[in-house]
């Protein structure tokens, strides 16, 4: 079962890594796309098999990524945690296989270097704490976190404001961070290092970033939530109802694609269902995506 949660990539010399906590989750195209129907998707042959159902709904991953990257364990969101009380009933008292999974590529809670949140919704800083002895407390005690300062600031309005419907993941996975002193906070430009850097991808949210990886000539992008699911390769302009800011959302993922088309960038989406990993090739007037075949990821557990 860890096969299908684990997967791996190598970039130059940059071991990529996704850990999946929720795999293949179904639900309705409409839920991401305004006016979404089953027969939009049907109409995109390569969506099939793997990205829709043959009914025509979504399947979407919840994931985060591991990159190891100049000597340094970078881990690139946490995904949504086990045991909480999130916004969905779906997320809800999850048992999560996250800790064992990051365990079996050598990652361990004190071995990580850095933790990047692409963006603070809840199912992208999870596991940057747990609750240990009654108080939550930093799972990578190790670690800096670095979370964009932009991103942090918007969260603190909200917060603030009581602006969000649901506000637990700032108490349980940011604020302790931020009291124990183990954050960063980051420009949208930050670079990690030589090899990885963030590139900010508004509209989703308006600190959002994606993670750019390049090794030896060798280019990869962690797309964060610009897009939620390949559908929006062909159809980026099209509104997407998790954006903060609709026009900018669409206009940032239009200029991604653009971007990304018929280049050697390996397209890796944070959302997206095996194949997680791909290339983005013109098909038409639109675009495709072309999904590598998942290597058997370094994944011992059965
Ligand atoms: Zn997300």
């Amino acid at each position: 079962m860890a096969g299908k949660r684990v997967s791996a990539w190598k970039v130059g010399d940059v071991e990529i890594f996704s850990i999946a906590e929720v795999v293949e989750l179904e639900d309705d195209m409409s839920v991401l796309l305004e006016g979404g129907t089953p027969e939009m998707a049907l109409q995109i042959p390569w969506l099939s098999p793997h990205y829709i159902t043959p009914d025509g709904r979504m399947r979407i991953n919840f994931q985060g990524f591991v990159v190891k990257a100049g000597g340094k364990i970078i881990i690139v969101d946490t995904c949504i945690g086990a045991d909480r009380q999130r916004e969905y009933e779906v997320f809800c008292n999850l048992k999560s296989e996250y800790l064992n999974d990051l365990a079996s590529i050598g990652v361990t809670p004190d071995n990580v270097d850095i933790v990047l949140c692409t963006h603070l919704h809840f199912d992208h800083v999870g596991w940057n704490a747990q609750l240990k002895d009654g108080k939550w407390t930093a799972t990578f005690p190790n670690a800096r976190y670095l979370f964009g300062r932009e991103e942090y600031e918007h969260w603190m309005v909200l917060y603030r404001t009581h602006g969000y419907h649901n506000l637990l993941h700032i108490d349980e996975c940011v604020t302790p961070i931020t009291d124990a002193g183990l954050a960063d906070f980051v420009e949208t430009d930050h670079r990690i290092n030589e090899e990885v850097s963030l590139e900010h991808t508004p509209g989703h949210t308006p600190g959002h970033v994606s993670v750019r990886i390049s090794s030896r000539g060798e280019n990869a992008v962690i797309t964060g939530d610009l897009m939620h699911h390949p559908i929006q390769i062909a159809l980026p302009t099209h509104t997407a109802r998790f954006d903060m800011d609709i026009k900018v959302g669409a206009a940032q993922r239009l200029a991604f694609v653009e971007a990304a088309a018929d280049r050697p960038v390996l397209v890796i989406g944070t959302h997206f269902c095996a194949p997680i990993a791909g290339h983005v090739k013109t098909d038409g007037a639109a675009w495709r995506f072309e999904g590598l075949p998942t290597a058997g990821a370094a994944d011992p557990s059965p």
